[in-house]
């Protein structure tokens, strides 16, 4: 995939409509009352939604918000199977669910933060007559935020009628949903097919930084691996193995590494069926020459508990009624070293259960190592860059990506469509 995209500075957007798609993905409380409780991806919208209104430009944004089910009839059915009883499905219920993922909420909060009115529009069909109206009369330095882009049936599924109304309102298309560049929705993928489409500043900080670590690394690169599971990185070790010098393992996908060559794991998470996988791994990585770093010793535990008993055992002696819940301290300093003189780091997955303190020293302590280092850092998925944030490391890193599923995706090396789509540099 070509890394290399036109951004929102190689046009000119004065006088123009744009049509942008942003990540106002947000949580909300759950008692229903739309309040945000962490406003963080408005926030970085921001600097790509001042620019477009300071260079003159009239903005449409849109966003998905949630995962509403804008047919009924499938509404009930999902509802069902999560095991609700059909009689209390009413259309009064599915209209609420929708209600709840309204973006009101997100105009309120954008508007506070850019000092100035941001005008709601649209309905279960995201754009109406309405809509094309106020589009039409938006001025220069004005903007305007659609319905949730979901609530359209043809979001998700990509349908050209859809991506063709929404493009229609404007002259061109900005993403800077990085969130959203792994799917191939409407508001993401096809609305490019319709109207000249570039990177916002946040899709492009991505593109530079972990497309640059991907496909022009300095050298040496060292992937960091965790996380829970293998079979949930396999596109990511695969990917890592062809670029990466050193490739590193930790967290829970460690264990089935261990049981593979014949260590007693425990209670430890260990996924039998990819024993034979995380073999060919290590047997791979040797051809190529990568070094590739597996656990010497573990912290385990009596219990999967914040409180638990612990105590340090070398890899692959882990006693029965025991699992491993942290690397262990020969571990943290194998793993430190092997950082130390890197020039590039790629960090994906947390070295342990990193949401108990107890456990979160292996965790802590990598990214203390980063944090000294002089490599480019960049930590990908959703859980890493929680745990960096959490243990108070988030500037000291180079970049931390905005996108889980999509950051994973990428460092899986997939073409992502939301970025295909973008024109070339
Ligand atoms: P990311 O979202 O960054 O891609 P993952 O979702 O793969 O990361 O993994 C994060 C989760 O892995 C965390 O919730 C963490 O508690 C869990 N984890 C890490 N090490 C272990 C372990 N030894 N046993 C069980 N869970 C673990
Ligand atoms: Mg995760």
């Amino acid at each position: 995939m070509n890394y290399n995209k036109k951004t929102v500075k190689d046009i000119d957007v004065k006088g123009k409509k744009v049509l942008l798609r942003c990540d106002f993905n947000v949580p909300q409380a759950k008692d229903g009352s739309g309040t945000i409780t962490d406003d963080k991806r408005i926030r970085a919208a921001l600097p790509t939604i001042q620019y477009l209104l300071d260079q003159g430009a009239a903005v449409i944004a849109c966003s998905h918000l949630g995962k509403p089910e804008p047919d009924f009839d499938k509404w009930v059915k999902k509802q069902t199977e999560k095991g609700k009883d059909p009689a209390s499905l009413t259309k009064e219920k599915w209209e609420k669910s929708l209600e709840a993922l309204c973006m009101e909420p997100v105009a309120k909060r954008l508007s506070e933060l850019l000092g100035k009115p941001v005008t709601l529009a649209g309905d279960i069909n995201v754009v109406n007559d309405d809509v094309q109206a106020k589009a039409a009369a938006l001025k220069p330095g004005e903007i305007m935020l659609l319905q949730n882009t979901r609530f359209n049936k043809g979001e998700t599924k990509n349908n050209p009628e859809f991506a063709k109304k929404l493009a229609d309102l404007a002259d061109v298309y900005v993403s800077d949903a990085f969130g959203a560049v792994h799917r191939a929705h409407a508001s993401t993928a096809g609305v490019a097919d319709y109207l000249p489409a570039v990177s916002g500043f946040l899709i492009q900080k991505e593109l530079d930084f972990i497309g640059g670590a991907l496909a022009n690394p300095k050298r040496p690169l060292v992937a960091i691996l965790g996380g829970s599971k293998v079979s949930s990185k396999i596109g990511v070790i695969n990917n890592l193995l062809e670029i990466a010098d050193t490739i590193i393992i930790g967290g829970g996908m460690a264990y089935t590494f261990s049981a593979a060559q014949g260590g007693k794991v425990g209670d430890s998470l260990l996924e039998e069926d990819w024993k034979d996988y995380a073999n060919d791994m290590v047997k791979k990585a040797a051809d190529k020459g990568v070094k590739l770093l597996l656990p010497v010793d573990t912290v385990c535990a009596d219990a999967f508990a914040p409180d638990a008993k612990s105590q340090v055992v070398k890899a692959g002696e882990i006693p029965d009624g025991w699992q491993g819940l942290d690397i262990g301290p020969e571990t943290v300093k194998l793993y430190c070293d092997a950082v130390a003189d890197a020039g590039t780091v790629i960090w994906n997955g947390p070295m342990g259960v990193f949401e108990f303190d107890k456990f979160a020293v292996g965790t802590k302590a990598v990214a203390e190592a980063l944090s000294k280092t002089s490599a480019i850092t960049i930590i990908g998925g959703g859980d890493s860059a929680a745990a960096v944030q959490q243990l108070g490391y988030a500037d000291k890193m180079t970049h931390i990506s905005t996108g889980g599923g999509a950051s994973l995706e990428f460092m899986e090396g997939k073409e992502l469509p939301g970025v295909a789509c973008l024109l070339d540099a």
